[in-house]
Order: C-alpha cells, then sequence, then structure tokens
C-alpha cells in the first residue's frame, strides 16, 4: 500500500517551529516510503483564518524546502485540499450518520455546558457531556425547532467498551467510551467540528499515517468511532511530544525564536534548520551528525527513533547546522543569501558596498565568518555579520573594536613605522609579513595582532592574506598610518 501522509495546518498565524517539524516528519516519512505527502488547509474557523495567512504557510513551508503532491496550489485527485471547499462532503456524511441513527440535535446553550462541566470538575469526574439532549422526542426536537432554536449535532458514542490502537510513536492506547461522552461534530451554525472534518478528510484522501501534535492524542478515540461508524479505513496515528524552550516551557515569542518565519528573519538557512528539525526528538543514526539533504534525511527517518519526552529547542544546536550549510553553500548562492541577509537588516544593500570585482573574494574570505543576519539578533556579534565585514572592508574604516584598540597601543608605533617602511618594498602579503617579522623580532600573535587590529579594527576575523588583497596596497597604507597614529596615543 502506498505511504500517504498529510499536513493539515489552519492558517491562522505563523507556522510554529513544533508544526513546522510535524509538517517535516510527515514528508519525510513519505519520502523514505516512495509515499506521498499531502497538504490540507483547516481553514474552517473562518473568523480566524485567511488566504494571506495560507499564501504565507505556503511559502513558508516551501522555503523549508517541503514540496507537496497534492494540496490548494498542487491539487489533485482528493481535492478540494481547503476545508472550507469542503462542505458538500461533510454534510453527506453526517446526514449518513445521522441516518444511521448515530447523531442527535443537541439545544444546550454554552452557559448550560459551562455549568454542567464546573459541576463535574467540582466532583473530581472528568468533565463530559452529560447527556441533557441525547433522549429528546422528535416532538420536543420540533418545539425548540420552532421557536427559531438551532441545535448543534452529537455523534453518540456506545456506552459501553473502549477505542484501543497502537501509537506510531507511543504504543498502545486505550480510551474508555464511558469518558468519552458525546461531542459535537457539526456546530449550531453548520460548520463542521474539527474532530469530524479532520478524521473524514484523512480518510477520503486516503491517509495512511498521521504524524502529529500530541494535544490531539484524545481526540483520536473520537475520530476513530467517527470512521469505524462510516465504514471508512482511518490512518495509523503517532503523536509527537511538544517543543519546549531550554526552560522547559512551551516554546514562544519569550525564547527568541517560535516561528518558522522568526528563523527565516533571522537568516538561517533552509537546509539548516531542515537538518536541526528532523533531529529535534527524532535521532539519526550516523554519529558523525553529517548535514544531509531532504533525500538522505528521509531515507533514515525513523518512526522508532521519535522520543517519547518534550524535544528542547537549542538555538546553538540550530547555529551549529547553519554552519554547516554555510560551508555547503557555492560562492554564488552564499552571495546571494549574504545580499538577502543584509538587505533585510535594512539601510545599505551589500550590492552598494563590496566592489563587483571583488564579490567573489569577499564571500570566500569571510566564509567562515558570517552566521545569520546578527544585527536583528539582540546579542549582537558583529564578528558573525556580513555587513560589519563589508563595511570593515570597504567602508571608511571609522570604527575600532575594543580589542582592536588595545592590541594598536600594545603595539606601539614603532611596530607601525617598521610596517609602513616595509611595506614600500613589499606590496605582497607574505614578504610583507617576512619582512616585518625580522625588523621587529616579532613572531606569533605579538607579530600578527597588531596587523590584524589596523587592518580590520579587530583581532578575530577571516584571513589576513585574503584581507590584504581585498583592501588592495593603498588601502593597507592608510589604515596602517592610522594605526600609528592611534599607537602613538
Ligand atoms: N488543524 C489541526 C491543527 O493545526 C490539525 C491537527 C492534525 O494534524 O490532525 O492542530
Amino acid at each position: 500500500m502506498m505511504v500517504r501522509t498529510r499536513f493539515a495546518p489552519s492558517p491562522t498565524g505563523d507556522l510554529h517551529v513544533g508544526n513546522a517539524r510535524t509538517a517535516l516528519f510527515n514528508a519525510l516519512y513519505a519520502a523514505g516510503h516512495g509515499g506521498q505527502f499531502v497538504l490540507r488547509i483547516e481553514d474552517t474557523d473562518a473568523e480566524r483564518s485567511s488566504a494571506e495567512k495560507e499564501i504565507t504557510l505556503l511559502r513558508d513551508l516551501g522555503w523549508l524546502g517541503l514540496r507537496w503532491q497534492e494540496g490548494p496550489d498542487a491539487g489533485g485527485p482528493h481535492g478540494p485540499y481547503r476545508q472550507s471547499e469542503r462542505g458538500a462532503l461533510y454534510r453527506t456524511y453526517i446526514k449518513k450518520l445521522t441516518d444511521m441513527g448515530m447523531t442527535y440535535p443537541c439545544f444546550c446553550t454554552p452557559a448550560e455546558l459551562a455549568l454542567a462541566r464546573k459541576a463535574q470538575l467540582a466532583a473530581g469526574r472528568p468533565p463530559r457531556y452529560v447527556g441533557t439532549c441525547a433522549h429528546l422526542s422528535a416532538a420536543e426536537t420540533a418545539a425548540r425547532t420552532a421557536k427559531g432554536l438551532k441545535p448543534a449535532l452529537r455523534f453518540r458514542v456506545p456506552g459501553d467498551g473502549q477505542t484501543e490502537f497502537t501509537d506510531l510513536v507511543r504504543g498502545p492506547q486505550r480510551f474508555a467510551h464511558r469518558d468519552i461522552g458525546d461531542f459535537v461534530i457539526c456546530r449550531a451554525d453548520g460548520s463542521p467540528a474539527f474532530f469530524f472534518s479532520n478524521g473524514l478528510d484523512d480518510a477520503l484522501m486516503g491517509i495512511t499515517h498521521v504524524l502529529r501534535g500530541e494535544d490531539h492524542l484524545a481526540n483520536t478515540p473520537r475520530q476513530l468511532l467517527i470512521m469505524k461508524a462510516l465504514d471508512l479505513t482511518a490512518p495509523h496515528y503517532g503523536h509527537l511530544s511538544m517543543v519546549v524552550g531550554q526552560d522547559g516551557q512551551p516554546l514562544s515569542k519569550r525564547h527568541g525564536s517560535a516561528s518558522l518565519r522568526d528563523l527565516i528573519a533571522q537568516n538561517y538557512m533552509p537546509l539548516a534548520v531542515m537538518n536541526y528539525m528532523a533531529r529535534l526528538g527524532h535521532a539519526y543514526i550516523d554519529m558523525d551528525n553529517k548535514l544531509m539533504s531532504f533525500a538522505e534525511l528521509a531515507a533514515q527517518f525513523d518512526m522508532a527513533r521519535i522520543s517519547h519526552s518534550p524535544a528542547h529547542f537549542d538555538e546553538n544546536h540550530l547555529r551549529h547546522w547553519q554552519k554547516l550549510a554555510i560551508a555547503n553553500t557555492s560562492d554564488d548562492e552564499l552571495w546571494i543569501w549574504m545580499k538577502h541577509g543584509a538587505d533585510a537588516a535594512g539601510g545599505t544593500t551589500l550590492e552598494s558596498i563590496v566592489p563587483k570585482n571583488k564579490r567573489q573574494l569577499f564571500v570566500q574570505t569571510v566564509r567562515p565568518n558570517v552566521l545569520l543576519s546578527a544585527e536583528l539578533k539582540s546579542d549582537y556579534k558583529p564578528q558573525f555579520d556580513v555587513l560589519h565585514w563589508a563595511r570593515t572592508l570597504f567602508g571608511d574604516h571609522d570604527f575600532m573594536m575594543k580589542d582592536g584598540l588595545a592590541a594598536l597601543s600594545d603595539a606601539g608605533a614603532e611596530y607601525f613605522k617598521k610596517a609602513l617602511t616595509g611595506l614600500a618594498d613589499n606590496p605582497e602579503y607574505k614578504p610583507f609579513v617576512d619582512a616585518l617579522a625580522s625588523t621587529t623580532q616579532l613572531r606569533g600573535p605579538d607579530l600578527y595582532k597588531p596587523l590584524r587590529a589596523a587592518l580590520t579594527g579587530d583581532t578575530h576575523g577571516p584571513e589576513l592574506k585574503q584581507i590584504w588583497e581585498l583592501l588592495g596596497q593603498e588601502c593597507v597604507r592608510q589604515r596602517l598610518e592610522k594605526a600609528a597614529e592611534i599607537a602613538k596615543g
């Protein structure tokens, strides 16, 4: 049987990291089994859903590198793929259940339901529908309808027995029917309830495996009951533990990043995010932890290796993958990525700072020193910022880092005088440094640190030889002169 998985987001806001991971796991599982991945938009909540949010959602999933074989944009044989367009189907199946006597109209008001719920909780019982409307006579129903009251429709849960299933992640599960209570499948306004539309669509779309958040675990027996009543084949369900922050609390904006948008805004690379997320609550066997493509991640994805405990989102780990992704990107692609990140940070564009003929060397030089659009982060580290290096190498060079200044004064004016003299005879980097070493009798950091500080304003950064080439002899001379001034004090 062909494996078919799906992701079924509600377009009500930015895609949470946890949901993005759910989407990725489903896509990986399908791809790893030569199957299909379906995107279904659950937009039955008309007030909170919007077309713009759906567009952003699709774009963000695409950004992450996910591709779906069926969906609202891709089409497919099981459409429509937006729940808001499936009303006729829902009505058909609700009628089927009603014709079988499996539903009944419920006129209870939200206030009445809340009261009953409170009483149950106070008595230490799990809240469930008490069955007020379960046995209304036809006359009673007619009388209320005549008064203009609009009923919701409840599904009649069998009084005895239990529903069992084996969760793909958590193993055997058992829910006693008496704890479930008759539940609403169609609201008073005619819109289908989540339990109904979600489960029905999975069955109608031929979904074989569903990985979703553990908050849905208790919904599963209800959905299985509906599918059983309708004689439909249910998918296998697996419930994923939450993604939490380092403090163990549900991941939220407070932790820095919580949505895929947040990560995109910081200029993370899709492959870095994908590699990190594929390991967020799922372990790969390969110990060398190398960066993998979607296909490689999919081939080794294994449900048996999904963790039962909450996954801790750790931005340091994500940055590790970002480093690997950057190292794996070609110069041309890296330039585009740098440009995008720098431009998004606002102000000047990278293109206006870096001369065209020096682009490639610039990319090769600062490659090990860039990580994110660091200016967007609160813990701004200029050493990792593309714009910082562009300005340092091609701008006015009018700022010095604290360490840089200290290195200049430690070296003293004499050092730079010798450097300037040496520069006249040695325009190339290597002979220049050799000459400086012999005139100053310095080696190692004592030799290189002041030079680096003079040329870049800092004591850490890219290879000096490449910086030298990027600056050119005239610029090197000016910066050494300026350093000599500063060192004089
Ligand atoms: N629309 C539901 C959600 O976003 C889908 C849950 C599911 O995957 O079954 O929570």
